[in-house]
């Protein structure tokens, strides 16, 4: 059964998504302060699922993911913010958060976000049938991503990896040579279909160049295509 920490400090909205959570086959739990959640998720906690909401008393959700991602706790979190500025959603998505989802939402919109995360972590495990297993892996320039295990190792150190960060590398790696565009990845990787800023890819891809790049200024693995997007580009020629 998958855990869900639901993190929401208005007590009616908390209960109603837990009643549905739980009819829906979910275990969940409630807190209302990110303080709180901060202590129920520091250790793990079991959690499969993080939903954040944005306006909390006290710590608020941009707080509490960064946090979190800053203790290295990287368990999949959706925050739930009031505005769908793409401000917010941007800053989100900075400070380490999965996804998000604007207030209010449908309940079916909901639990089909939360399956794509819990979608988007299993193919990253290699787990969903006809994923090639040698995308588990992948060794360049002295870098080497564990994608099952989410961490990138260089030299002895070791990076982890958000679950979105291991995907968009993955997709862009099983897509090396090819130019992909910002719109293509927002779809395929981040499954966000409204009409999101696209900076938020060049915000996550500025975040991969800093762990895959000797000169993140000078990429020669992760290229700029102007106008278009990305090209992942195993063992440059140069
Ligand atoms: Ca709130």
């Amino acid at each position: 059964m998958n855990r869900v920490l639901i993190v929401e400090d208005e007590d009616h909205l908390a209960a109603g998504l837990k009643l549905n959570l739980e009819a829906e086959g979910y275990a969940a739990d409630v807190e209302d302060t990110g303080e709180a959640a901060l202590e129920r998720l520091v250790d793990g906690g079991g959690f499969d699922v993080v939903l954040l909401d944005v306006m909390l008393p006290g710590l608020d959700g941009f707080e509490v993911v960064r946090r979190l991602r800053e203790a290295r706790q990287f368990v999949p979190v959706m925050l739930l913010t009031a505005r769908s500025h793409t401000d917010d959603v941007l800053r989100g998505f900075e400070a380490g958060a999965d996804d998000y989802l604007p207030k209010p939402f449908d309940l079916s919109i909901l639990l089909a976000r939360i399956r794509g995360l819990l979608r988007r972590r299993r193919w990253l495990r290699g787990n969903e049938a006809g994923q090639p297993a040698e995308a588990d892996e992948c060794s360049f320039a002295g870098r080497h991503v564990d994608f099952r295990n989410q961490v990138l190792r260089r030299d002895r150190a070791e990076q982890p990896l958000t679950l979105m960060e291991a995907t968009l590398l993955r997709y862009l790696v099983q897509h090396a040579g090819e130019t992909v565009s910002r719109r293509t990845l927002l779809e395929q990787v981040w499954g966000v279909r409204q009409d999101t800023d696209t900076r938020t890819v060049d915000n996550f891809v500025a975040r991969l160049r800093r762990y895959i790049e000797a000169e993140p200024a000078q990429p020669r693995h992760l290229l700029t295509v102007r106008g278009v997007g990305y090209r992942f580009v195993v063992e440059p020629e140069d």
